[in-house]
């Protein structure tokens, strides 16, 4: 959902590298004056003074400003990160989820069209079903960034629907805990998603994203329905691909009827039937010799959620693998962390084909232009560093 990082929750598990932000604003002007100031801004916006209640007594968390400053890097590829996050016990553990909730999600299918594994892969990541929801109190940490100089604005909004969830009377406020970035509940909405596209669907009159499951797993589907979900669409199907191709049309900007992949040679791995028209795009997550799928318009709303594409397409798999497909084919690609990427984009850098950041995140940036490298050296342009590439980027 637009996170200004993954959650708290999976940060834990996944991230490896530690790389300072590069913010350095400084906090001026105390703490206290300054939430004295937002009530005042929160009624003038229209909320009750019983809402407005709710931050009396709240005291900055300097935890929250480190743990945002301290920017973790997420630098995982898609195999170790889908070993860790999609595996047979998550993939157990969902199916028995669906099995136990069957009437909720036929009632849900019914109504938005998210089949069952997709909402189940979001709530297995982001809390393992509820088990992590994160314990930090929501308002404070809201009121911590949005007092705080980095993201003020942004948290400031956050803070203020923070403030309309307690109004609208969906939890108490001391109710109102997740991990330190704000986000809330089973499947990590932040306040402004939360207040947008929660449902009340046990009937019980409150939104209650924490402890009821209906609610969570209708708004989980309402919020990807409102992203553009089409019914009864895939999202993902891992393929076989051809020894040679134009590597370069693996790009999810270049999509093509599924007829015209078969045409090169592309294969559905698990034989299913797709209509031959539907739009698809390649996706070669570690490059050529890497996992390969082809990824159809329901994988741009996983995009819209949370826009690390390792992270989504993580998901998405995981989801296909709930829906019974079966283990993807691994091929031999070797991943690239934190410090080899940043060595990478040190290199790419040094010849003109980047222009980002070195920040040793392997994303759509850095990737576009291990593309480029490799058109301009005459290597296969998959888009994933290998060590000829290396070698030649090191080569003057
Ligand atoms: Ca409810």
């Amino acid at each position: 959902m637009k996170k200004p990082l993954l959650s708290a929750v999976l940060a834990a598990a996944l991230l490896t590298g530690v790389a300072e932000s590069g913010t350095a604003c400084t906090n001026t002007g105390s703490f206290d004056r300054w939430l004295t100031q937002f009530k005042a801004e929160a009624r003038k916006e229209g909320i009750s003074p019983r809402a407005i209640a709710a931050l009396d007594g709240v005291t900055i968390d300097q935890s929250v400003i480190g743990a945002d400053r301290k920017q973790s890097v997420f630098s995982q590829s898609f195999l170790e990160f889908s070993d860790r996050m999609a595996n047979k016990n998550r993939i157990a553990a969902g199916s028995g989820k669906i099995a136990k909730n069957k009437a909720i999600f036929q009632k849900i299918d019914e109504k938005w069209g998210v089949p069952a594994a997709v909402i189940t892969a979001y709530w297995a990541l982001e809390t393992d079903f509820g088990a992590n929801n994160g314990n930090q109190s929501t308002l404070r940490s809201l009121a911590t960034l949005a007092y705080d100089c980095r993201r003020p604005e942004k948290f400031r909004a956050e803070l203020m629907d923070a403030l309309r969830i307690v109004e609208r009377g969906d939890m108490p406020p001391e109710e109102m805990k997740g991990p330190w970035a704000g986000e809330m509940g089973q499947t990590q909405f932040v306040a402004s998603i939360y207040l947008k596209y929660g449902v009340d669907f046990d009937g019980d009159g409150r939104v209650d994203l924490i402890r009821s499951v209906p609610d969570v797993l209708a708004s989980s589907a309402n919020y990807l329905n409102a992203l553009g979900w089409r019914r009864g669409e895939p999202w993902l199907k891992e393929v076989r691909i051809p020894e040679h191709m134009d590597w370069a049309e693996a790009d999810l900007n270049i999509e093509k009827p599924v007829s015209e992949w078969e045409r090169k040679g592309v294969r559905i791995a698990d034989g299913s039937k797709v209509p031959g028209s539907l739009p698809a795009a390649l996706l070669l997550p570690m490059g050529k010799n890497g996992p390969a799928f082809l990824v159809f318009q329901n994988f741009k709303v996983f995009l819209e959620w949370n826009q690390s594409l390792v992270y989504c397409t993580t998901v998405a798999y995981l989801a296909s693998r709930i829906d019974g497909a079966p283990a993807v084919t691994r091929g031999h690609a070797v991943g690239f962390g934190y410090e080899p990427t940043k060595e990478l984009q040190t290199l790419l850098r040094g010849r003109g084909f980047y222009d980002g950041e070195v920040d040793g995140k392997l994303g759509l940036a850095t990737r576009a232009s291990v593309r480029k490298a490799q058109q301009k050296f005459g290597l296969p342009a998959d888009a994933y560093p290998s060590p000829e590439l290396i070698a030649r980027l090191q080569s003057r």
